[in-house]
């Protein structure tokens, strides 16, 4: 270019500019151009706080990191948190993946998308049932089938066949391979409702992620912090956990209680062992008396010891267990599991004096004088009467004293009084506790060769 036409554009250039100083502005005013959205439109959320958890899993898997779980004032009952996702409209990209994840389907997108403001702090929002400015807006975006991204059906348990079932006292819940564990233990969401309601407040993402991880070592070390019984409780535990699971509020709950039996399943008694025994602390320097070894008084064991304490078990049936031995069936309880936890228990240094009844053996007082504390773990073994007129006739039975008959008679047929198997009955209750006794019954009369008569009302 020449330096005369160089000259003339940056002289005349300007004034281009300059024109435009004197026209009208082409700028359209949005809210007077209002365009509706269209119906898979994805513009601000909605979450109805009724049916959210505060799971956080929308939070997790947001990949701008735009979702905040905060803390609501709202009353939660178990299984819930007190918290909300807020989402900050300064990052989020609408992608859709927080709705598409959300475990209980509260989160969902309008069509809404103005939100006008200069100022950058006010596009953080908590989302509710009215979505973000609570006006009316039509929903937008919602998952579909397509979009799913949850594993909600669970990998199937295997079991012995009916046929095989039906007159045998053997355990029938089989367990999972790795390859079935591994791939129920990935449908977890590390949400964490579920360790607000276990019993044993254990911390059930940790030993489900060391199962998905295939470390089933990591997994007992982390299912000892809070469960000295877990081959127990992986077989037998009533598992309230799995009520409130996150995928199960739209598919099957993760296998808890399968997955935790899996991961003792795997590993031996001696690793067990060196685990816990890596686990004592040695402060304590007292002796500890324990009645009873049952679940509470062997679990009072186990702890008192990583503690330092000398701890005796004072039993006074033939072997430890309580009601694990004496009353859960075989079918869901087998001895072997039973004495894998108990040889951990004992292998700290913990002496169980069996045959020991206290008040017959060895008085109260005289614990009270040898030992520096006491502690009673007795239990129910005795069962509750209806009080119904007639109860008292030869022919009504209470649970318990008949589970323990059955077990003592399938244990030993050789030493143990052979149980009444009656051609009928009836049984009152629907509970694990009278599902046993019609589950046993049954099998002792398919065993027998009578035909299977029991009424559970
Ligand atoms: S995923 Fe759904 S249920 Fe869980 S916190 Fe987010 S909105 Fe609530
Ligand atoms: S097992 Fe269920 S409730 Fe527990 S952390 Fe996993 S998804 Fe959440």
């Amino acid at each position: 270019m020449s330096i005369y036409e160089t000259f003339k554009k940056s002289f005349w250039g300007p004034t281009i500019a300059w024109k435009r100083l004197f026209t009208k502005p082409v700028t359209i005013k949005v809210p007077k151009v209002y365009r509706e959205a269209a119906e898979r439109y994805r513009g601000f959320h909605v979450n109805d706080w009724e049916l959210c958890t505060g799971c956080s899993t929308c939070s997790k898997i947001c990949p701008t990191d735009a979702i905040k779980m905060v803390p609501v004032d709202i009353e939660v009952e178990p299984g819930k948190k007190a918290q909300r996702p807020a989402i900050d409209y300064g990052r989020c990209t609408f992608c859709g993946m927080c709705v598409d994840i959300c475990t209980t389907g509260s989160l969902k997108m309008t069509r809404e998308y103005i939100h006008i403001s200069d100022d950058p702090n006010t596009f953080f929002f908590l989302p509710d049932e009215a979505g973000i400015h609570h006006q009316e807006i039509p929903l937008g975006y919602q998952r579909d089938e397509a979009s799913e991204l949850l594993d909600l059906e669970r990998v199937e348990m295997e079991e012995l066949p009916a046929s095989e079932r039906v007159n045998s006292f053997i355990e029938y819940v089989k367990g999972y391979s790795k390859e079935q564990a591994i791939a129920e233990a990935a449908r977890c969401v590390d949400c964490e409702l579920c360790v607000d309601v276990c019993p044993a407040n254990m911390d059930i993402p940790r030993y489900i992620e060391s199962a998905f991880r295939d470390n089933t070592k990591e997994g007992v070390e982390w299912i000892y912090k809070t469960n000295p019984l877990p081959g127990v409780c992986g077989r037998v535990c009533t598992h309230k956990c799995e009520t409130v699971c996150s995928i199960g509020h739209r598919g099957e709950p993760v296998a808890i209680r399968w997955l935790k039996r899996y991961i003792m399943d795997q590993e031996s008694v001696k690793d067990i062992i060196k685990n816990a025994k890596e686990n004592v602390v040695k402060k304590g320097t007292g002796k500890i008396a324990i009645i009873g070894a049952g679940p509470s008084g062997l679990s009072a064991a186990y702890y008192l010891s990583l503690m330092g304490y000398k701890v005796t078990i004072f039993e006074a049936k033939e072997l430890p267990g309580g009601v694990m031995r004496y009353g859960i069936p075989r079918y869901r309880l087998p001895d072997e599991a039973l004495d894998k936890d108990i040889g951990v228990i004992k292998a700290l240094g913990i002496e169980i004096k069996c045959n020991s009844t206290v008040g017959k053996d060895i008085t109260l007082d005289e614990l009270k004088e040898k030992y520096d504390a006491v502690f009673l773990g007795t239990g129910f073994t005795l069962g509750r009467s209806t009080k119904v007129p007639g109860t008292d006739h030869k022919d009504v039975l209470m649970a318990l004293p008949l589970l323990e008959k059955i077990r003592d008679y399938l244990r030993d047929p050789g030493k143990s009084e052979k149980p009444h198997v009656p051609d009928s009955l009836i049984v009152i209750g629907g509970g694990n506790v009278a599902m046993d006794v019609a589950r046993s019954i049954a099998r002792l009369q398919r065993m027998e060769g009578k035909k299977v008569n029991v009424k559970v009302t």
